[in-house]
């Protein structure tokens, strides 16, 4: 029997944020990402 939910867990994690906008970050595989798809696209341009 399971008491532990694994959904428990990741709600207990607190929401990341971009570093440059504040826009919450989903995380995905690239979890080491502290910007956002947009911020780190920008970055790509200069
Ligand atoms: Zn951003």
């Amino acid at each position: 029997m399971q008491t532990k939910n694994p959904l428990e867990f990741f709600r207990t994690l607190p929401p990341k944020q971009c570093t440059e906008c504040g826009t919450h970050i989903i995380e995905q595989a690239e979890s080491y990402l502290l910007e956002c798809d947009r911020c780190l696209s920008k970055k790509d341009e200069y």
